[in-house]
């Protein structure tokens, strides 16, 4: 039997996942509010709720496309704002794993660059044009009501006051993020231990902004330069470089355990120079800093099997980063939120909230097969060592990445599946095999294929 409409859907955080949360419910409930413990101060660059605002957030394609479905023009909107529209491979230069830089063409899946304050804000403005949505900000969630078989709202407490309320709802939905009490809050009510997957590449995290050279233009590339798991197993460092709006690039450096960049000019030059290819490091000396480089110490890849609770609490859906956290390298975690915000949408008519659940995992399974998979090749991470099976795909994936370099089905392949635009099954297609088994296997080109106008900003 379907769902009835919902009389009012309750949604705990209000940052990127709460936010397109609530544009997946607006068509199916007469009321939703959204909570937050933050304040939502229009044209503020940074708030305390979401520190990991200040690093390169790129949205990719699929998650692009998701947010225009949940909340049509959006990137529209971006564009208009400033956002840069970086068509892989044609804007984005990346340094493949087994060295060579790949050729460039036009794509057909991209990265939005810009900020995640302009990203959230853009959305938010759009979310208030709904009147039945509310916004309650500068409010803590301490908890859930109901009972292990039925969550019937949440318990909240005012910043300003301390005073405490309860809230009844229909739907509520988890968007609370990495930090989520949920598990302590499912406990509270009876409910038994959610199973969890944890890998972690104990990655840290250095962003800096700058403000492009003149002689960059409007169009300058995206460039990614990263260490090799299959060279160099003991190393773990990356780089990239994403234009964004306003004229700015966003440089970001990442080192595992025990390798972490400096903050300081000389620290963070030093690690980018240390990259593969030292094309980042000249970049940031032909750019001018705005403002100090901010460290962060990324979470684990964690997935909270919800979807496999029996019985599971009915009222309940968990979505964004309180679900699933990635490796922020590989720019997956707010698409994933976008992509499970639209199986919301989509699954809310259907028989319970226990298929959306499973419909919102789902969402998540490419993205989690990319980055674990990629991150457990390096000793340094934490989790279930690969065995020989993983081994021998890991030589796959090698042999595939070398072939991309010279076959455009592989690479356009390769290019949808990392954009979110096809699952990673995608690689197991007989005409993608065959491109790569017929194409040749040559090193990549030599040096980042900058044309001659972008390469005079390295002069
Ligand atoms: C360093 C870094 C870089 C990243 N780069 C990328 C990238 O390039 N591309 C990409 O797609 N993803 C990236 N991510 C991942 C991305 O940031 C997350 O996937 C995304 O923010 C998830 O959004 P969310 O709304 O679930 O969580 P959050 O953004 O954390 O929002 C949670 C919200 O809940 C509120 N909240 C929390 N607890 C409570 C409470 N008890 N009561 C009330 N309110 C509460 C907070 O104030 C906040 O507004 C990166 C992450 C990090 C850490």
């Amino acid at each position: 039997m379907p769902m009835p409409r919902l009389d009012h859907a309750l949604i705990l955080g209000g940052g990127l996942a709460g936010t397109l949360a609530a544009f997946a419910v607006a068509g199916h409930a007469d009321r939703v509010t959204v909570v937050d413990r933050d304040r939502f101060t229009e044209g503020s660059a940074h708030r305390k709720g979401a520190p990991h605002a200040r690093h390169t957030h790129v949205l990719v394609s699929g998650g692009a496309r998701a947010i225009d479905a949940l909340a049509p023009g959006t990137t529209a909107s971006l564009l208009a704002a400033g956002a840069q529209l970086i068509d892989i491979p044609g804007r984005y230069l990346t340094m493949a794993p087994q060295g060579g830089w790949f050729p460039r063409f036009p794509g057909t899946q991209f990265i939005l660059g810009c900020s995640r304050a302009l990203l959230e804000t853009t959305l938010r403005a759009r979310l208030r044009e709904h009147e039945h949505v509310r916004l309650l900000e500068n409010t803590d969630v301490v908890g859930l009501t109901g009972d292990h078989s039925a969550i019937t709202g949440a318990r909240l407490r005012t910043r300003s006051t301390g005073e405490l309320s309860a809230v009844a709802a229909d739907l509520v939905i988890d968007a609370t993020g990495r930090g989520s009490g949920i598990l302590d809050w499912l406990a509270e009510l009876g409910v038994p231990a959610v199973p969890e997957s944890v890998v972690d590449p104990g990655i840290f995290y250095a962003t800096r902004i700058y403000r492009a050279p003149a002689a960059a233009g409007s169009t300058f590339p995206g460039v990614n330069v990263q260490t090799s798991p299959a060279r160099d197993p003991g190393v773990r460092r990356g780089g990239t470089l994403i234009p964004i709006e306003d004229g700015l690039w966003t440089i970001t450096v990442a080192g595992a355990t025990g390798d972490h960049p400096g903050l300081d000019d000389e620290g963070f030059h030093a690690f980018a120079a240390s990259l593969p290819d030292p094309v980042l490091a000249e970049l940031i000396a032909a750019a001018e800093p705005v403002g100090p480089a901010f460290g962060f110490r990324a979470h684990a890849n964690r997935r909270r099997h919800f979807e496999r609770l029996r019985p599971a609490p009915g009222g309940l859906l968990v979505l964004g980063d309180a679900h699933a956290t990635f490796n922020p390298i590989y720019g997956h975690g707010m698409s994933v939120a976008a992509l499970a915000a639209l199986a919301i949408r989509d699954g809310l008519p259907g028989p319970g909230t226990a298929a959306v659940q499973r419909a919102i995992a789902r969402t998540s399974d490419s993205a989690w097969r990319m980055a674990t998979g990629q991150d457990l090749r390096y000793p340094q991470t934490v989790g279930p060592r690969p065995g020989p099976a993983a081994r021998l795909a890991y030589r796959v994936q090698d042999w595939i990445n070398a072939k991309g370099m010279h076959s455009r089905t592989v690479a356009m392949t390769q290019i949808d599946i990392f954009g979110l635009a096809a699952p990673v099954t995608h690689a197991l297609r007989p005409r993608f095999l065959l491109s790569a088994l017929f194409s040749p296997r040559r090193p990549g080109l030599p040096a980042p294929p900058f044309t001659d106008q972008e390469r005079r900003v390295l002069d």
